[in-house]
């Protein structure tokens, strides 16, 4: 699974980035089309939720998710032929 933030949804609040265990989010500058600066990923394949959510048949961690105000944070299912990088981080 791939982690995702809905650019047009989110409001830059960064709950996210304050967290994330792995501080896969991190602030940023980038800004979206109305000028919000959306928080960038880095390395989001270290997510415990990308790497274990097929092995365990549900969502795991997904505080990012539940904390966002604006439910701008999901996960999306590779295509078949998309390269599926994972990393394990201790
Ligand atoms: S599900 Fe957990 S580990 Fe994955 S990005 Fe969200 S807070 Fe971080
Ligand atoms: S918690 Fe949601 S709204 Fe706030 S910065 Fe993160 S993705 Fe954007």
């Amino acid at each position: 699974m791939k982690l995702k933030i809905d650019e047009s949804r989110c409001k830059g609040c960064n709950l996210c980035v304050m967290v994330c265990p792995y501080r896969i989010f991190t602030e940023s500058s980038l800004l979206n089309t109305r000028g919000i600066p959306v928080p960038e990923l880095d390395r989001p394949e270290r997510c415990t939720n990308c790497r274990l959510q097929y092995l365990y048949g549900r969502r795991l961690c997904g505080v990012c998710a539940m904390i966002c105000p604006d439910q701008a944070i999901s996960w999306v299912k590779e295509k078949p032929y998309e390269y599926h990088k994972v990393v394990i981080e201790f």
